[in-house]
C-alpha cells in the first residue's frame, strides 16, 4: 500500500468562521478522495477576502498535488475566489463568450433574465477547464499549476458533490487510484465487529481497513493499491465478509432501508410500520429510498397509549398490564401495523429519555417487534446515549431486525 497522494482543501466563506455554518464540504471531499488515491493533508477556512484566498492557495499549492477551493464562485460582491486565485497565480480572468451564452440560456429556462451581476460567473482563469454545474449557475474551474492541479468548486454542497462525482472522480480513479470497497453491517456494535475482524488486520495490514460506526450501523472500508489491487481487494472482501457473517447487509452505496425494501420486493410483501419513540424515523428512512411505495404502505406514529389503541388496536388491558414499553406492546403494535394493510409489520416502542426511565425500564430500553407471514421476532435493547442517539439506534436496529427476519425466516 503506497501512501495517499497529498491533497489540500480551502473552504472560502466568512460564515464558516462564525457560528452560522460548519464547513462540511471538506468532509465530503475527504470521503470521495479516498477512492482515487488522494488524501487530505491540510484544510483551512478563510474569509471572503481575495488576499486571504490568494495566500492560502499559494501556500497549499506548494505542498499538495491537488488543491480544492470551495465557495465564493457566485455572483455577489462577497464572491471573490476568482479574484483571489487570479492574484495568487498571476493569471488574468477572461470572459468566455460561450459561457456567457450558456449562463443566459440557463436563466431563460428558469423564466428569468440574467441579472447584471451574474455575468461575473462567466469569468474564467486563463487556461482553465470549465466544470459544468448541472445543479446551479456558478461553474467550477480546473487548472494545472506546475505539477499540481487546482480545482475551484461552488460552495453549495450538492453542487460540489455533483461536479466531483460526475466529472472529476472517474477521471482520477482511471489515473491509477486505490481500489476500495465498503462493507456495510447493521444490528451490531463497533466493538463486536472489531473483535471479529481484528485477526484480519494482521493478515492484510492494519492501515488497509478502517472501521466506522454510526448508531447501529458499522462500515468496514477496505482498500488496496498497486498492480494487484483488484485481486487483493477481492481477497480482503471475502475474508471480511466471512467474519461479518449475517451482520453484513450490503456494500458501497447500499443502504439499510434500500436493502430491506429489496428483500420485501423479492418476496412480494408489503410493509407497514408502527412507531412510538422513533416518531417516524423508520418511515423517514424507508421513504428516503426512491420507489419505496412499491413495498412500503406507510404506518402509524402512535405515541400515546390512546393512539396505540385507536390506530393499532392494541388492547388497553395489555398496555395496563405490561406498559407501552414492553415486548407484548411491541408485538401487538406489529400485528396492528399489518392490519393497516401489509403482509409485514415493524414496531418500535421505547424510552428515548432523558426522562421517563425507571429501575426496571431505564432510559434507552427499546422493544422492537417484526411480524411477517413466516413468523414473528422480538428484540429488547438497552441503548446508551442521548435522546437523538437512542432514537437513531432504535430505527437502525428495527430495520435490521426486519432484514434478518426476511433473510432467515423462509
Ligand atoms: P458560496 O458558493 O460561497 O456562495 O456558498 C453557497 C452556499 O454554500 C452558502 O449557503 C454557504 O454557506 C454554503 N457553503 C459554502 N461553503 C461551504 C462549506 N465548506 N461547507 C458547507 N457549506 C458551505
Ligand atoms: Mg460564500
Amino acid at each position: 500500500m503506497t501512501a495517499p497522494r497529498p491533497a489540500a482543501f480551502v473552504a472560502v466563506g466568512s460564515e464558516l468562521l462564525r457560528t452560522d455554518r460548519l464547513d462540511t464540504n471538506s468532509l465530503l471531499v475527504a470521503r470521495l478522495l479516498g477512492r482515487c488515491g488522494y488524501g487530505l493533508v491540510e484544510k483551512r477556512c478563510v474569509e471572503d477576502d481575495a488576499g486571504a484566498i490568494a495566500a492560502a492557495v499559494s501556500e497549499l499549492l506548494a505542498r499538495a498535488e491537488l488543491v480544492f477551493v470551495s465557495g465564493g464562485l457566485g455572483p455577489t460582491a462577497d464572491d471573490v475566489t476568482r479574484e483571489g486565485v487570479s492574484r495568487a497565480l498571476g493569471l488574468p480572468l477572461v470572459r468566455r463568450p460561450g459561457w456567457e451564452e450558456e449562463l443566459a440560456a440557463r436563466y431563460r429556462r428558469l423564466g428569468r433574465t440574467v441579472p447584471p451581476i451574474a455575468s461575473r460567473m462567466a469569468e474564467i482563469l486563463e487556461g482553465a477547464e470549465v466544470l459544468r454545474n448541472p445543479l446551479g449557475t456558478a461553474p467550477g474551474q480546473l487548472l494545472q499549476v506546475g505539477g499540481s492541479t487546482l480545482v475551484l468548486l461552488p460552495g453549495v454542497p450538492s453542487e460540489l458533490e455533483q461536479i466531483l462525482t460526475s466529472h472529476l472522480l472517474p477521471r482520477w480513479v482511471r489515473m491509477g487510484g486505490v481500489e476500495a470497497r465498503t462493507l456495510r453491517l447493521a444490528g451490531v456494535y463497533e466493538s463486536q465487529v472489531e473483535q471479529r475482524v481484528s485477526p484480519l488486520y494482521t493478515r492484510f495490514g492494519r492501515e488497509r481497513a478502517t472501521i466506522l460506526a454510526a448508531r447501529g450501523q458499522v462500515s468496514l472500508v477496505l482498500t488496496a493499491s498497486g498492480p494487484r489491487a483488484a485481486e487483493e481487494l477481492a481477497e480482503m472482501e471475502a475474508a471480511f465478509a466471512a467474519a461479518a457473517g449475517l451482520d453484513l447487509y450490503g456494500q458501497d452505496e447500499d443502504t439499510l432501508p434500500g436493502v430491506v425494501l429489496k428483500l420485501l420486493g423479492q418476496r412480494g410483501w408489503r410493509l407497514a410500520t408502527a412507531e412510538s419513540c422513533t416518531g417516524g424515523l423508520v418511515g423517514f428512512q424507508l421513504t428516503s429510498v426512491p420507489g419505496a411505495s412499491d413495498q412500503y404502505v406507510g404506518g402509524a406514529i402512535a405515541y400515546s397509549n390512546n393512539l396505540k389503541e385507536k390506530l393499532l388496536d392494541v388492547a388497553r388491558e395489555l398496555l395496563e398490564a405490561h406498559g407501552a414499553v414492553s415486548r407484548e406492546a411491541a408485538e401487538a403494535m406489529a400485528r396492528g401495523a399489518c392490519a393497516l394493510g401489509a403482509e409485514c409489520g415493524l414496531a418500535v416502542t421505547g424510552i428515548a429519555g432523558p426522562t421517563g426511565g425507571s429501575a426496571e425500564k431505564p432510559v434507552g430500553t427499546v422493544h422492537i417487534a417484526v411480524a411477517t407471514p413466516r413468523g414473528a421476532r422480538h428484540a429488547r435493547h438497552q441503548f446508551s446515549g442521548n435522546r437523538d442517539m437512542v432514537r437513531e439506534f432504535s430505527a437502525n436496529f428495527a430495520l435490521d431486525l426486519l432484514r434478518r427476519a426476511l433473510v432467515e425466516d423462509r
